[in-house]
């Protein structure tokens, strides 16, 4: 008889096991790049609601990801990060370049002004842990200027910039930063 334990029979870990439970994706590999990169928090809490917004809304479904904590504003030191947001601008200047990106959709999250605070980005609240959602949406949009500088490379190049709010009620809205 098998020897039980909490992570099952001594025949579970053996390599035909591991070999038997290995997982094949039922779409092939693609080889095209998409040529448009996505620029988000890595704020799971909104992931289903920016996964439909991008297909339905802007017809994006194949791009690449730049998933970080505080999304487009961690490229932005705000006068209070130095190394990281440099770092990451570097990381990101790399893939517009390794990969052609012709599209960016930067996307903030956080609560509408009258939200609830637990809706607000952590990045954000890590920088500015005294501002309300309404402030913290002030700053956002303070900071799409020095996106929009960041980004004027290279020529051409077409740009989204919105944010995901979480109203009171708890549904989402995607605002055009662009033209509020
Ligand atoms: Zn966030």
């Amino acid at each position: 008889m098998n020897q039980q334990s909490y992570f099952g029979t001594d025949k579970a870990s053996t390599p035909e096991r591991t070999l038997a439970t290995a997982y094949t994706a039922p779409k092939p590999w693609s080889s095209a790049r998409p040529h448009t990169l996505v620029v988000a928090c890595s704020d799971g809490r909104l992931q289903e609601n920016v996964d439909e917004f991008l297909a339905n809304h802007l017809g994006t479904i194949h791009y690449d990801r730049m998933y970080i904590p505080g999304g487009p504003g961690a490229l932005i030191g705000n006068g209070v990060e130095f190394a990281r947001p440099e770092q990451l601008r570097k990381e990101c200047t790399f893939l517009m370049e390794a990969h052609q990106i012709e599209q960016l959709i930067l996307l903030f999250h956080g609560a509408s002004d009258d939200g609830l605070e637990a809706a607000c980005c952590a990045d954000y609240k890590r920088k500015f842990p005294h501002h309300n959602p309404a402030q913290i949406n002030a700053q956002q949009e303070a900071d799409v200027p020095e996106l929009l500088r960041l980004f004027s490379w290279p020529h051409g190049l077409r740009i989204h910039i919105y944010r995901a709010e979480v109203l009171p009620d708890g549904s989402v809205r995607f605002v055009d930063l662009q033209q509020s």
